[in-house]
C-alpha cells in the first residue's frame, strides 16, 4: 500500500489512484500547494496495485536518445506561439490527419493548467506553450487506455514522469501510441502561481497567460499576462520573479530534486525541449525565433518524426548535451527552498521570493562547481548507456 513518508518519492501522478479497484486512494493538497496521496485504510485491501504502478518505486532503465536533431516547424505563426521551435503542433497535426487524439495541457477558467484531449488541429492552439505549473492527470490514463483498446491512435504530451506513470499504468506496449514528452526542469505548484498571479491581475481579468512569451525573443523566457482591457505586463527573465524561483530551485515539487524520470527512463518516444546552446552545435540561422531540441528515442518515434513537416538538422547527442544538462540531472535544491515555503502564507509572494532569490559569492563557488561535476556525470551517461530498441 503506498504511503509517502518522504514527499521526494512521489511525482503526484495519480496512477496510484487511478488502479485502486477499491477507490480508496484520494488526493490532497500539502501545505507548498502539491498533490499527494492518502489511502483510507479502513477500504485497502492490501493488492499492492497502487505500488506496482508508482513510477518512483518502479523505474525504467536509463537508455540514449537513437537520434537528435535541431528542429522547428515551417509555420512562423506557429513557432511565434509555441515555447521553442513548435514541433509539438507538427507533431500534432500529422497524429490528426490519420484520425489520431491528443492528450495535452491548457488552461482551465482559473488559469491553472489542466490536462485535455484536443482531436481538431483547429482546437489545438490553447494546447501549445509550456505551462510551468504542474497539471495533474485526473482520468487522463483511463481515457487513454479504452482509446487505445479501441484502436485509436493517442499522442499524450507530459513530463517524464507521467510518461513512465502512463507506461506503467497500461502495463502492455500499444503500436497506437505515440508517448511524447519534454526536458524537465521541474514543477512549480498551483499556490505559487496563483499567489503570484493574483499580485498582477484578478482571474477573471485575464485575457491571456504565456510562459514563454516571444515579443521580445525566444531566449527572454518572458511571462505574458495580457488584461481584458488590453493591456499586457511583460516580465522578462531579468525582472520574471515566477521563472527565476523555478529555474533556481526554490518553488519545485520535492521529487524534481531527485527526478525518477532523467536519462530516457520515462520510456517515451520522442522528447522536446528548447535548444539550449544550439549556436555551438550547429550551424543554424540565430533569428531567436526559437529552436528545439528533439531526441527520438524508439522506432516507433522515428516512423511518427519522419511522417511530419518539421524543418530537422541532425546533430551530435554528446555536442548537445552538453548545453542542456536537464535531460540526465535534476535541478538542484535551493538552500532557502524551506525558508521560503515556511513563509508562503506569511509573507507577500513578491517579498517572499525576491528574499530567497539573492544571488551571493557562495552561490557562483557553487555553480562552478557543480559544472565540473556534471562533465563527469555526462561523460558516465555515455558511457554506461545504450540505445533502446
Ligand atoms: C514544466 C516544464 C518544464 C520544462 N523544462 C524544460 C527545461 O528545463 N529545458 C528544456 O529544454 N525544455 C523544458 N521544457 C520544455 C519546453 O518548455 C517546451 O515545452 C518544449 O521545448 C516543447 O516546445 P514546442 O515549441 O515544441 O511546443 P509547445 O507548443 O511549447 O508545446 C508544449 C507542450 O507541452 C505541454 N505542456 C505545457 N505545459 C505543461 C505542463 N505543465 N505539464 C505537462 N505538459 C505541459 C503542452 O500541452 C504541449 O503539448 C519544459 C516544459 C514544461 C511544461
Ligand atoms: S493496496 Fe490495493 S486496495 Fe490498498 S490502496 Fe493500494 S491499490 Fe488500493
Ligand atoms: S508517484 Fe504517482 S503512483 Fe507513486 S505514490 Fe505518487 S501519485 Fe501515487
Ligand atoms: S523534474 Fe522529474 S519529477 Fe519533476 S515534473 Fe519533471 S519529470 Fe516529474
Amino acid at each position: 500500500m503506498i504511503e509517502i513518508k518522504d514527499k521526494h518519492n512521489c511525482v503526484g501522478c495519480e496512477a496510484c489512484g487511478a488502479v485502486c479497484p477499491k477507490e480508496c486512494i484520494s488526493f490532497n493538497y500539502d501545505s507548498e500547494g502539491f498533490v499527494y496521496p492518502v489511502v483510507d485504510k479502513a477500504f485497502c485491501i492490501d493488492c499492492s496495485r497502487c505500488d506496482k504502478v508508482c513510477p518512483v518505486i518502479n523505474r525504467y532503465p536509463s537508455s540514449l536518445p537513437r537520434s537528435v536533431y535541431a528542429a522547428y516547424s515551417n509555420n512562423e505563426d506557429i513557432r511565434r506561439l509555441s515555447s521553442s521551435g513548435g514541433v509539438f503542433y507538427e507533431l500534432a497535426r500529422s497524429v490528426f490527419s490519420t484520425g489520431g487524439t491528443v492528450f495535452a495541457v491548457r488552461f482551465d477558467k482559473d488559469w491553472n493548467p489542466v490536462y485535455d484531449r484536443c482531436e481538431r488541429l483547429e482546437d489545438i492552439i490553447p494546447f501549445l506553450g509550456s505551462k510551468y505549473v504542474q497539471a495533474y492527470p485526473g482520468d487522463t490514463f483511463a481515457n487513454i487506455k479504452t482509446l487505445l483498446k479501441n484502436g485509436k491512435t493517442v499522442m499524450f504530451v507530459g513530463s517524464p514522469c507521467y510518461v513512465a506513470a502512463l507506461r506503467r499504468f497500461l502495463k502492455k506496449e500499444y503500436d497506437n501510441l505515440l508517448a511524447v514528452d519534454f526536458i524537465c526542469h521541474g514543477v512549480p505548484g498551483t499556490k505559487v502561481w496563483q499567489k503570484f498571479r493574483s499580485c498582477y491581475a484578478d482571474i477573471s481579468d485575464l485575457r491571456n497567460v504565456g510562459f514563454r512569451d516571444k515579443s521580445n525573443g525566444w531566449r527572454q523566457y518572458s511571462l505574458l499576462l495580457e488584461k481584458k482591457n488590453d493591456e499586457k505586463l511583460i516580465f522578462s527573465l531579468k525582472n520574471n520573479l515566477y521563472q527565476k524561483g523555478l529555474i533556481s530551485g526554490l518553488t519545485l515539487r520535492p521529487s524534481c530534486y531527485k527526478c525518477p524520470a532523467k536519462e530516457f527512463r520515462s520510456m517515451s518516444d520522442i522528447t522536446l525541449g528548447d535548444f539550449w546552446g544550439v549556436e555551438n552545435v550547429v550551424k543554424i540561422e540565430n533569428d531567436n525565433k526559437g529552436v528545439s531540441l528533439i531526441t527520438i528515442n524508439s522506432r516507433k518515434g522515428e516512423s511518427f518524426y519522419e511522417k511530419a513537416d518539421i524543418y530537422s538538422l541532425r546533430v551530435d547527442y554528446p555536442k548537445a548535451l552538453k548545453y542542456n544538462a536537464r535531460l540526465i540531472e535534476s535541478a538542484h535544491i535551493n538552500g532557502k527552498r524551506e525558508k521560503f515555503f515556511n513563509d508562503i502564507d506569511k509573507k507577500d509572494i513578491l517579498e517572499n521570493l525576491e528574499e530567497n532569490l539573492r544571488y551571493g559569492y557562495l552561490d557562483k563557488k557553487l555553480h562552478k562547481y557543480r559544472l565540473k561535476v556534471y562533465t563527469i556525470k555526462r561523460a558516465l551517461h555515455l558511457l554506461k548507456n545504450k540505445q533502446r530498441e
